[in-house]
């Protein structure tokens, strides 16, 4: 009775002139896939469910023609079917995949399949992963993607050859979704954001001991409505903020994942102006920092974008008046001037003020100001042991009394240090811009690095590397930074892909040097490459092979895994490592 009605599109893998894995004996994925899929259709057509398939024949159909037919057909349930085999392992095991934003029915459906498929095939599983493969990049759920056995394996090559064996998979499969649409999860209809509140509205049970609601890290109170649920908004700064739910009913079934987008903005109420530095020269020429604070009625920072009007009145007579957005609830404006004293006239929105200042000027006193060009991150500045911050990566202050004279330090990540040699007597000022120079040409600069760690006493070549590339100006991420965690690789193929990697580096202890690389993978193939020739300069030969590994196929930017032999000496592996990552950004990054 649940499969009535139901539109389900089955996808056997590969077909045509894709073979998909061929066994040791010479049997073909594809074929298997399809006799399997075939099997599937009919027991599903017999209980009433509207089958759609892929391919019902020998055809070659590629990957994103099946992802396009599966978003444009919009089926119940999608499942795509396959078996096994690994260039680099030997293994005989069920593996089910789900798409890897979701977090509902997928996720459900893949729990349910892979326990079903464990049983029918008689083997161990590992826990469903999520996956990126293209058919796997759709807009359906539940979707999953069945490996019930690895092919590769000569005793189940010759299982598979035998019909029986073929059928009980199917039943597998077919259970697993009949089992699912007996009791299929929730449906969230809509999320509104009203005064303090959010409502959620969903049909079908709901059990909120199951159902996950958070707002922004917040975890809120909700109860549950006739019609869905109402979640009680806890106290949020101003800015943009996310809702996510996932509702399930009394079985653990689940809704979709469903993300909601909403500002909180409250007008602006209040205002703070200063000025500094604190003590300046009598005469400037250099601009003084004059910062404006605008804070809603609670004294919180306003939204990011916020129109500010700022009116400058000096006692000469001389008037400065422009408009500013807000950042961090601030406006910060390098101001040109002689004053020792203003007024400040603020308006924001209807909130309005006149801020007096008093500028202190004292003739013992000698003032730098610096603009960095191009504005960084971590930019420090050093000036006779001091570190002078730069605001917002952009000016900084040095005021002294009795003169400024000898070596200012600027130093940014990524950029040559520059060095400044000053000599300003008391009661006056300098201003300059700094143009810093990017190391490589830039070539690394803001680039987003992954180093996974696979074995912890390879943390010194990871660490070295991590360094090299920081240094360089690159934003690196490492699977783990001290010894006592241990993050398996498929947190890390996860963690890398959210940090949004362009380049991934796998690090791990094996018997042989190897470079390895994902088929699929045409940048992570050429990176391999060359660092394999900048580490064969080092005297041991690298084998260069194809690897199945999780986190080689699942993250985007091109990835490699370099193995290397604990006992062996890591010096120069490193460099040689990043040198080959900085000739691939040569002919990668620079156009
Ligand atoms: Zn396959």
């Amino acid at each position: 009775m649940s499969l009535s009605g139901k539109r389900i599109l089955i996808d056997p893998g590969h077909g045509g002139e894709e073979f998909g894995a061929v066994g040791p004996g010479g049997l073909k994925e594809k074929d298997v896939n399809l006799s399997v899929a075939l099997f599937l259709r009919d027991m599903l057509a017999e209980a009433g469910a509207e089958v759609m398939m892929t391919r019902e024949g020998d055809q070659t159909v590629p990957r994103w023609e099946r992802r396009d037919m599966a978003n444009a057909l919009r089926p119940d349930a999608y499942v795509a079917i396959h078996h096994n085999a690994m260039p680099d392992e030997f293994a005989n095991r069920v593996e089910v995949y789900y798409p890897w934003v979701a977090q509902g029915p997928s996720v459900d459906l893949a729990w349910i399949a892979v326990q079903n498929l464990a049983k029918a095939m008689g083997l161990p599983h590992r826990n469903p992963l999520p996956s990126r493969y293209t058919v796997m990049q759709i807009d359906v759920e539940p979707a999953i993607l069945t490996e019930a056995s690895y092919i590769a394996d000569p005793r189940e090559e010759m299982l598979l050859r035998n019909e029986r064996r073929r059928i009980s998979e199917a039943k597998a499969i077919f259970d697993s979704l009949k089992h699912y649409f007996e009791a299929p999860g929730p449906v969230v209809k809509s999320v509104e954001v009203a005064e303090g509140k959010i409502v959620i509205r969903v049909d079908g049970e709901i059990e909120p001991l199951y159902s996950m609601v958070r707002v922004s890290n917040h975890e809120p109170i909700f109860e549950v409505s006739p019609d869905g649920l109402s979640v009680y908004l806890p106290f949020l700064p101003n800015g943009l903020h996310s809702a996510e739910c996932v509702v399930r009913n009394r079985w653990g079934r689940s809704s979709r994942l469903v993300r909601h987008e909403f500002m909180v903005k409250r007008p602006a109420a209040a205002f703070a102006a200063s000025v500094f530095p604190p003590i300046v020269p009598y005469r400037t020429e250099a601009p003084l920092l004059l910062t404006i604070e605008v804070l809603d009625h609670y004294g919180m920072p306003v939204a990011d974008g916020t129109p500010v009007e700022v009116e400058i009145l000096e006692a000469s007579g001389e008037a400065v008046r422009e408009s500013f957005t807000t950042r961090s609830g601030a406006v910060l404006y390098p101001w040109r001037t002689n004053a020792t004293s203003a007024r400040i006239r603020l308006s924001a929105g209807r909130a309005q003020r006149v801020i007096p200042i008093q500028i202190r000027r004292d003739s013992r006193y000698a003032m730098f100001v610096g603009e960095i060009i191009p504005p960084g991150r971590n930019v420090r500045v050093r000036y006779k042991s001091h570190t002078f911050p730069a605001l917002g990566g952009r000016y900084f202050w040095i005021s002294h009394p009795g003169g400024i004279s000898g070596d200012i330090e600027v130093w940014a990540v990524g950029y040559k240090p520059q060095i400044i040699d000053l000599d300003i007597p008391p009661g006056s000022s300098d201003f300059q811009q700094i143009v810093l120079e990017p190391m490589q040409g830039g070539l690394l600069l803001d680039r987003r690095f992954y180093i996974d760690i696979g074995d912890p006493r390879l943390m010194p070549v990871a660490t070295e590397l991590k360094h090299l590339l920081s240094f360089h100006g690159a934003i690196v991420r490492m699977s783990q930074t001290t010894q006592i965690t241990w993050a398996p690789e498929e947190h890390s193929a996860w963690e890398a892909q959210e940090f949004g990697c362009e380049v991934l580096v796998s690090l791990d202890a094996r018997p042989r040097r190897q470079v390895k690389y994902y088929y699929l993978d045409k940048k992570g193939s050429a990176l391999a490459e060359i660092i394999k020739s900048e580490l064969d300069a080092l005297g041991h030969e690298y084998e260069m092979t194809e690897s199945g590994q999780y986190i080689l196929i699942h993250p985007d930017g091109a990835r490699v895994a370099v193995h290397l032999p604990v006992d062996g000496d890591f010096s120069g592996i490193a460099e040689a490592i990043f040198k080959g990552i900085l000739n691939y950004a040569v002919i990668e990054f620079s156009s």
